[in-house]
């Protein structure tokens, strides 16, 4: 039988390591420059650039919205622990990798995990959607 799986499911696979084809390795292969070929911040083009940095990607107050819009019909206690793991206050490379796992945080002490894991299960299938739209937008732009 063949599994349902989310188009996204290898992109992330591949994002989560070194294998997603960013300016910064093929530059390591090549003479091509490291920078990202889809703005002029003359950054590297890496995972960070892609999730957290490029303004060529126009929609992440959508994403934002969207997961506002989930977490809002929750408790103020889970809307802090989920804002709070999200958090930019964490470092560049933390956000990210929290943003590419699909991995249920532990459930907080006073909170059932049922209605936590799904919660969780609804963020990470907005993230899935999100993240391919943006890996979409990519192979569009970078072939126009
Ligand atoms: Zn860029």
């Amino acid at each position: 039988m063949k599994a349902l799986t989310h188009p996204v499911a290898d992109a992330l696979h591949k994002l989560r390591g070194p294998h997603y084809p960013f300016q910064r390795h093929i530059a390591n292969t090549t003479q091509a420059p490291a920078t990202c070929i889809l703005c002029d911040t003359e950054t590297d083009e890496d995972t960070i650039h892609l999730l957290l940095q490029c303004p060529a990607y126009t929609h992440r107050t959508e994403i934002a919205k969207h997961l506002n819009s989930i977490i809002e019909r929750y408790d103020k206690t889970i809307q802090q622990e989920v804002i709070r793991y999200y958090s930019n206050s964490e470092s560049n490379l933390i956000q990210s990798a929290r943003i590419l796992s699909r991995t249920i945080p532990p459930t907080p002490n006073d909170l059932r995990s049922a209605p936590w894991k799904r919660l969780w299960q609804r963020i990470f299938e907005v993230l899935d959607d999100h993240i391919y739209i943006m890996i979409s937008q990519r192979d569009k732009l970078r072939k126009t």
